[in-house]
């Protein structure tokens, strides 16, 4: 087979894949679907016509995700800088700027995260306090059959859906990347997709504000998500030392523009991020390792531990400022509320730990489960961008008509005094009482998860908590997946810790005498099943529920035994929330292990063929051709091509897309070497990352049609490469570990026999 018939059948193979790729439209195709190119060109081959796989006209089904550039290119450029570093000791110098980097990203997202806090609080502040005298003025208090909460309610439908149509509609018609919690994108993103405008300016402003205007709003959801987000974009724009959202260069840390560097400094970001929404900053690293990272070294955690102490130190320091305290003594440090006893419990408890881990394992899966259904019908019945506001305003009403049926219909009146809330609303209950359902809706759900901790026993009444869990329950469900920035993390705990309370009640009625129940003991355990149930993680959220709650390490054990049964029977039902998020949106994330699938199969029975080759020393039109006809990101360099196969070449390298898009543009051809040659450096490539132009923005060759490209320079001369004989399951491990983006398979003479990429583990 020729070279031209190779292109043709990669452009037949692409045209039977799943849709994601097309005929272009508005060219001229024969029927056939074939571009019919009539460029002039000596070369045979260069005449064939190639079929234009850029755009779609038929439906996705698949959306076409392309990988980052985990694998660093070590070419000519590259080990020229890097001898100049050398005589430059630059590399000590790189290394102590990388330390700096990581320090600012855990100031800076602090500081945003104490913005948004601080915001946030104040908003909040004044709607309950709003909502209290409302209630107080407007709710006739005495006559039972005299009950009226219409203008409450109706003030409190104007405070919820203002905020959140404001956020809806900024990330509806704004942002879209930014609804949701931001982790599975940011997950996606560390292990190696290209999540498009994932680390933008733009997406961090619209995060933030979303995630204020959704909390004050009073859905169900936190900022734990947003924030991690956020620390991800903080991290992407400094270390990148510019912007292109705003055009700027500051002309600092060039050295760290690639995705490999950029991958490290996002992890640090997202740690920062956690430690900044729970002020507990190694729960915030182990959160980024658990859930986030999928490649790490010792290095890289010492850094991220680094940043995440420092946003820790750094929120402390404001927030103490803010609440006019001497020191670091700020004690909101502990997001969930430090508890003043310290907790114990006994042996014979630990079964009934184990069997709340059971029913967390089971509320989660069902959960998810719930989850993925309504967000499935979301997508296929509510496409429109106003039917997606109007959705989460819609929700944002049910939950406040369903939290003010439950004050209208339910009386759990409680004396005051025993009152921990602010602002004790009296609501339908006598002088010197307040309402206990009011207590629970009438704050942010990071409050109320406080409240369910540390709220002294006999706060609440049974049917009171087991309304409040069943409505938060079905709320948050329907909440996480509307198009709003929120976190699902401070809602599940909610729940977990309303039913846990609700448990340690109903085992004190049935067993009055006991003395171990002690309800906030029972609401953490309850918390950290559920958080094990939907989330799935065991060492980072035990972590941060001690950090957050100011627990001791001994209660260590009975929380890891709720939260490892829980993730247990979870797991056997189906996939953590943020892989299921993941799995729904087909990214191709590739997972820890290689599936079982793969068992017994060879990298032959994977791979792609024939490929697309450049040889070292390619015509100029040639490359341009194979960049317009299709959409692959890397060739195989090859030389030594008989009968000008290309396809069947010895392998001397691999060069990316994005390379050759460069060498076009700034002409670096053989011809004018002389001219180019001094100035040309790994910078030239640099300069243009991260948003490389398109091969739409390379003019037609026209003269230089026939100018050479010597690849030898700018290629990266050691492109992982295996034997088509070799196990799936060991070139994953190979591919997984070093985050390739493509692997070449060789024939045992060296000479090319097929490629694989992301696509290949995941969809073959
Ligand atoms: P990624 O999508 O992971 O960023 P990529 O864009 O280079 O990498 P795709 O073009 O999306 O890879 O891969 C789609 C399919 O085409 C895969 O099955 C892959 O094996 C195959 N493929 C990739 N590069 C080539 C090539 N140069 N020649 C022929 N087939 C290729
Ligand atoms: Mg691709």
């Amino acid at each position: 087979m020729t070279d031209r018939e190779s292109l043709l059948n990669i452009s037949k193979e692409a045209s039977e894949d799943d849709g994601a790729i097309g005929v272009i439209s508005g060219m001229p195709t024969d029927e056939t679907g074939l571009l019919t190119n009539n460029t002039n060109s000596n070369d045979n081959n260069q005449t064939e016509p190639i079929f234009y796989v850029r755009s779609r006209t038929t439906a996705v089904s698949r959306p076409n995700y392309e990988s980052l550039d985990y694998e660093v290119c070590e070419n000519a450029l590259f080990h020229d800088e890097e001898r100049k570093r050398l005589q430059e000791r630059f590399s000590i110098r790189k290394d102590v700027i990388r330390w700096i980097i990581f320090i600012q990203i855990g100031i800076i997202t602090a500081l945003i995260a104490c913005t948004i806090d601080i915001i946030i609080e104040e908003l909040s502040e004044f709607k309950y306090k709003f909502l209290k005298n409302a209630v107080d003025n407007n709710v006739p208090m005495t006559d039972d059959s005299d009950r009226d909460l219409a203008i409450p309610f109706l003030y409190w439908i104007l405070l919820s859906i203002v905020p959140v149509s404001v956020g809806a509609a900024l990330v509806t018609y704004i942002e879209p990347i930014t609804a949701g919690s931001g982790i599975p994108q940011v997950k996606s993103y560390l292990n190696g997709v290209q999540i498009p405008r994932i680390v933008r300016i733009k997406t961090l402003a619209v995060k933030a504000a979303g995630v204020i205007t959704s909390v004050v709003g009073g859905l169900a959801g936190g900022k734990e998500g947003p924030m991690i987000h956020a620390g991800a974009v903080v991290a992407a724009g400094i270390s990148q030392g510019k912007s292109t959202t705003f055009v700027k260069d500051f002309r600092i840390f060039k050295a760290f523009r690639d995705d490999h560097e950029k991958r490290d400094f996002v992890l640090g970001g997202g740690a920062a991020g956690v430690t900044a929404a729970f002020g507990a900053p190694i729960g915030g690293m182990l959160f980024s390792l658990e859930e986030a990272a999928s490649f790490w070294n010792q290095n890289l955690i010492w850094r991220t531990l680094v940043a995440s102490i420092i946003s820790s130190f750094t929120l402390n320091i404001v927030l103490s400022t803010y609440h006019g305290l001497d020191g670091f003594t700020f004690t909101g440090l502990f997001n969930l509320g430090k508890f003043d006893q310290p907790l114990t419990f006994e042996y014979f408890e630990l079964p009934i730990f184990m069997l709340l881990g059971i029913a967390g394992g089971l509320l989660g899966a069902t959960w998810n489960f719930m989850n993925t259904r309504i967000n499935k019908f979301r997508k296929r019945y509510i496409p429109w961008k106003i039917g997606k506001v109007l959705e989460a305003v819609l929700i944002a009403m049910v939950g406040v008509t369903l939290a003010s049926a439950m004050m209208f219909f339910i009386s759990d009146c409680r004396p005051l005094g025993n009152d921990p809330t602010i602002h004790p609303v009296q609501l339908f209950c006598k002088d010197n009482e307040y309402n206990a359902v009011a207590a629970l809706w009438f704050q942010t759900p990071e409050a109320t998860v406080r409240s369910l901790f540390h709220d002294p026993p006999g706060s609440h009444q049974i049917l009171t908590l087991a309304m409040f869990t069943l409505i938060y329950y079905v709320l948050s469900c329907a909440t996480f997946g509307l198009n709003v920035s929120l976190g699902v993390f401070i809602p599940t705990a909610l729940v977990g810790a309303a039913w846990g309370r609700l448990v340690a009640m109903l085992l004190f009625y049935l067993f009055p005498e006991t003395n171990f129940l002690h309800p906030g003991k029972y609401a953490l355990i309850g918390a950290a099943a559920n958080l094990g149930g939907v989330l799935r993680m065991t060492i980072s959220l035990s972590v941060i529920l001690m950090e957050t709650t100011g627990v001791e390490t001994s209660f260590f054990f009975p929380l890891i035994i709720a939260l490892i049964t829980a993730k247990w029977v979870g797991d056997s039902f189906n996939e953590g929330i943020y892989d299921t998020q993941i799995e729904v949106n087909h990214v191709p994330i590739l997972p820890w292990e290689p599936i079982p699938q793969f068992k017994g199969l060879k990298a032959r029975d994977i791979m792609s063929k024939p490929v697309i080759c450049i040889k070292l020393q390619d015509k100029a039109h040639y490359i341009y051709k194979v960049l317009n006809g299709c959409n692959h990101n890397g060739f195989p360099v090859v030389d030594n091509v008989q009968n000008n196969l290309r396809s069947k070449g010895r392998v001397c390298g691999i060069i990316l897309r994005s390379q050759l898009i460069v060498i076009l543009l700034k002409s670096l051809y053989v011809e004018n070497k002389r001219f180019w040659v001094p100035e040309t450096s790994i910078q030239t490539f640099r300069d243009v990352y991260p948003r490389y132009p398109s091969i739409e923005s390379v003019r037609q060759l026209d003269n230089k049609e026939n100018y050479t490209v010597d690849l030898s320079m700018f290629m990266n001369p050691s492109p992982i490469r295996v034997n088509t004989h070799d196990s799936v399951p060991k070139i994953f491990q190979t591919f997984r570990a070093l985050g390739l983006r493509h692997m070449l398979a060789i024939t045992n003479e060296n000479r090319i026999a097929g490629i694989i990429t992301r696509r290949d583990f995941i969809y073959k």
